[in-house]
């Protein structure tokens, strides 16, 4: 059987696509939060295949080669670039191999993936042509492995993203580009979201979209704004974080939960967030606003997890392999209304 191609898969309904593996594959235990380089895919491969199948076993569609900051300009950051290639390539090794072993009758797409460099500046050509380099060769390792498309992602430059685009392009690969605004919900560059996503379009984007930073709450409206102006798929992957007007992002998220040990850093970006996760009903809610406007690329970004891919697919009608284990509560020792709990367990609840 001949694999559908990402469009094919689009056209004909929701696409899923599990992202967010620097804070889970951290969260597991195999990565340092702040430095966020992922070496897992050399040093742990068993647990990145691991972090694949799970999401691949709760409906992930593609896997998405972990690469984020995988690109030349970190690794000179930790002082080892000579590991650059070699982790590029074991990571795309690692999700092809996830990718082809699928659990239903349709193979996975492998996706290669490349995202923003952080050197980036306006108006600075020498820096603009080292970023066009690194994607340059992220993009060859990913065509050389075997992937099916291509994501370049988190981009909070518009003309960075338009050279992403133009990079992944010239390889005739799918091509899905998403957007990461900070608080000022403008572009860097001063280009409105909405603008960005036109241009994307313009450009010859696959599927355009928003990726990272933002929560369903400070998405969904931008999603809304951009799927009403184009024509092409339009991808919407929040964080599962509660980000409010005041915070659109995650970045300057504060905690009003009543924290007693505050981090030892500025911020509870990255490592103190957990207090303002969204609950999965918010996760399940979002995915289906989005897909009821016609949003078919789907899925969660930083705070994502397994069971989070899970509602995101079951939202908008799938059944996935964890489906067997999605919440049951008639059977719940005291909460549940199956004829064997007794009563005085049950009657109980109130000042459990
Ligand atoms: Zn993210």
């Amino acid at each position: 059987m001949k694999k559908k191609n990402l469009i094919e898969r689009l056209d004909k309904g929701p696409v899923i696509c599990a992202e967010g593996f620097l804070f889970e594959i951290e969260k597991r235990g195999y990565m340092s939060s702040g430095e966020f380089v992922p070496m897992v895919s050399l040093e742990n491969p068993g647990a990145l295949e691991n972090l694949h199948r799970d999401f691949q076993y709760s409906g992930s569609d593609i896997v998405q080669a972990f690469t984020y900051n995988g690109h030349r300009e970190k690794m000179r950051v930790i002082g080892k670039e000579e590991l650059l290639e070699p982790l590029n390539r074991a990571a795309l090794k690692i999700a092809k191999k996830v990718a082809t072993s699928p659990l239903g009758k349709e193979q996975n797409l492998m996706a290669g993936n490349i995202s923003n460099s952080n050197i980036w500046k306006q108006g600075d050509n020498k820096a603009q042509l080292e970023v066009e380099k690194m994607f340059r060769e992220m993009v060859g390792w990913a065509v050389d492995e075997g992937a099916d498309i291509l994501i370049g992602e988190t981009f909070y430059y518009a003309e960075e993203a338009y050279t992403a685009l133009k990079i992944m392009k010239e390889t005739g690969l799918p091509s899905v580009i998403t957007i990461a605004p900070y608080g000022q919900n403008i572009m860097r560059d001063q280009v409105s979201i909405l603008d960005t996503c036109k241009e994307l379009e313009q450009r010859g984007g696959d599927v355009v979209g928003m990726n990272c930073h933002r929560g369903p709450n400070t998405m969904l409206p931008y999603l809304k704004e951009i799927r009403k102006a184009l024509k092409c798929h339009v991808a919407g992957l929040p964080i599962n974080y509660r980000t409010t007007e005041d915070n659109p992002t995650f970045f300057n998220l504060p905690d009003r939960n009543g924290c007693t040990c505050h981090t030892p850093h500025e911020t509870t970006f990255p490592t103190a967030l957990d207090p303002m996760q969204c609950n999965r009903y918010e996760i399940r809610q979002f995915a289906k606003e989005a897909f009821d406007i016609g949003i078919n690329y789907l899925g969660v970004c930083c705070g994502a997890n397994p069971m989070l891919i899970r509602e995101v697919a079951e939202a908008v009608g799938l059944k996935v392999p964890s489906s067997k284990y999605r919440e049951n509560m008639e059977n719940h020792y005291m909460f549940g209304k199956n004829k064997r709990i007794p009563k005085h367990i049950k009657d109980y609840r109130n000042k459990a």
